[in-house]
């Protein structure tokens, strides 16, 4: 009798370990997070973005290297319409 409790209790005390092995570990990664805070860190030319005339500081989100001066966007959207006409942006 009492060796059927203890063969009960090792059985239920490998079910309790093997579950607490098997709970997945959640990990915290932030996809693209590390991408746009290198952005913060790249040194454009302007400080309002030519196209939409806000400030770039702080909400770099695209860059364009042109005529060896980086220019940051606030979108991409804003990159492609300096690509369409650089001369007409570029401070002369
Ligand atoms: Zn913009």
């Amino acid at each position: 009798m009492q060796k059927k409790i203890i063969l009960y209790i090792s059985i239920l005390s490998s079910i309790i370990l093997s579950c607490k092995q098997e709970t997945p570990t959640v990990k915290h990664q932030s996809m693209g997070g590390s991408t746009s805070s290198q952005l913060k860190n790249i040194k454009v030319v302007n400080k309002i973005d030519p196209i939409c005339n806000m400030e770039v500081e702080g909400f770099l989100q695209d860059t364009i290297l042109y005529q060896t001066k980086t220019y940051g966007f606030c979108s991409t959207y804003c990159k492609d319409e300096f690509k369409k006409n650089p001369e007409q942006y570029v401070e002369k």
